[in-house]
């Protein structure tokens, strides 16, 4: 096992009729900014139910947070957080809302070209506003890490950042807020959630057998529960499920003394910022590639996964290999997402541009090994065609 140090403040308040604790949870003296996307918030009553608890605060609201949020907009939500002295944030939303409030949290107090803030990957950032959480869309783990992603319109450029100043002080989790989600944010929620765990478990091994099984059950759970979630609405305990599996898939604790990888990520996000693509359907197009093209890397930690997440024990090492990516494809397939890239318009063509931005942000020594070049970056977009 890899040293670590692991600290987690964010306080999780989980179930039925929660949003009502805000009443005790954000400070009654505090003057509050509500950060909300589209309309989702407002049509599902969720945004009534919050103002509700927040009683007799002084309360503003910023709506217009975009799915992957945008900096040009969020600095809006900063000149008004600095024109009325407000003193606490309250994301209510999914990931592009929290993490665009995590942005605005780190902004407000910091001096210089806020954009410094996502080159330094966070490293400017010595203080933030207090921040809590309403999640309305189990996915990306944000409600309990203190990670943010960020992209800049103007130059097509999905940036990320992170601080221990921005880890939300609280987050709500009420999995029956997951019921108005359409089967698309769903789908991407579920595959979103299981490639967090991949990110940090298909690694080689450092023998660190209670993360290698926390992640193992966080895949099962998300394997089992994963149609359900998308096909059948409204069923308490699969949401609830996938709610806290989502949380505990990114908040730290399975990162714990292991190897990281994350070059599935980070190669997706071109493929939102370039062609639009959600982040979960990013995931389900590159991770089946990434995985076999990295198979020899990744070969003992790939195994294990077979054996352990798909009971694939039949066959030789290969055969078994090639079973448990296929499996994974097919899995994310019956969640919705399609796994190519032709499905989501994006062609041959357009893989040189999508290196290029790869290269041009830097992100030239990838994954756990620094082995995901350039080339190998081509190697997997192409494969994933
Ligand atoms: P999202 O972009 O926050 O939301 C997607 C859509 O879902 C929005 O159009 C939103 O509509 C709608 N929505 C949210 N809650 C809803 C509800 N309860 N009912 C109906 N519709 C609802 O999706 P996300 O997958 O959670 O976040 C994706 C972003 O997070 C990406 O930018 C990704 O890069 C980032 N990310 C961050 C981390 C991290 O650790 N911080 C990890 C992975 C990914 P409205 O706009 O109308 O509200
Ligand atoms: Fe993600």
């Amino acid at each position: 096992m890899l040293n670590f140090d692991f600290q987690n403040p964010t306080r999780i308040v989980f179930g039925k009729d929660t949003i009502a604790r805000l009443a005790d949870l954000v400070p009654a003296s505090a003057r509050v900014l509500i950060l909300y996307g589209g309309q989702s918030a407002e049509r599902t009553g969720t945004l009534a139910e919050v103002r509700a608890a927040l009683g007799e605060r002084t309360v503003f609201e910023f709506g217009g947070i975009e799915p992957n949020p945008a900096f040009e907009t969020l600095l809006r939500a900063v000149e008004l957080v600095r024109a009325e002295q407000i003193d606490f944030l309250l994301a209510v939303g999914g990931g592009s809302v929290i993490d665009g409030s995590k942005f605005v949290a780190a902004a407000v107090p910091f001096a210089g070209d806020p954009w410094q803030i996502l080159e330094s990957f966070g490293g400017v950032v010595h203080s933030a506003l207090p921040l809590g959480v309403v999640l309305t869309l189990p996915a990306t783990g944000s409600e309990m890490n203190h990670t943010s992603v960020v992209t800049r319109k103007a130059t097509h450029t999905k940036a990320f950042f992170a601080s221990p100043f921005v880890a939300p002080q609280f987050s709500i989790l009420d999995p029956v807020k997951t019921y108005t989600l359409p089967a698309r944010q769903l789908g991407n929620g579920v595959v979103d959630a299981f490639v967090h765990v991949v990110e940090q478990y298909l690694t080689y091994p450092v023998d660190a057998r209670v993360q290698d099984r926390f992640a193992e059950g966080l895949l099962q759970t998300l394997i089992e529960i994963g149609p359900k979630v998308v096909h059948e609405p409204a069923d308490y305990d699969s949401r609830a499920n996938l709610m806290w599996a989502a949380t505990m898939a990114l908040n730290g604790l399975i990162a714990t003394g292991v190897p990281q990888d994350w070059a599935t990520h980070i190669i997706g996000h071109e493929l939102t910022a370039l062609h639009g693509m959600d982040h979960g359907q990013t995931l389900a197009v590159l991770l089946p590639s990434m995985l076999e093209l990295r198979r020899e890397a990744k070969r003992e930690k790939l195994l294990q996964y077979a054996a352990r997440v798909w009971q694939i024990t039949a066959g030789s090492d290969d055969e078994r290999i090639d079973l448990a990516i296929a499996r994974t494809r097919a899995f994310f397939e019956s969640l919705g997402v399609a796994t190519r890239l032709s499905a989501y318009g994006v062609s041959a063509d357009a893989v040189d541009a999508l290196v290029a931005a790869v290269e041009a942000h830097g992100m030239v020594s990838l994954g756990e090994h620094g082995d995901v070049t350039p080339a190998l970056t081509r190697k997997v977009y192409e494969a994933s065609l």
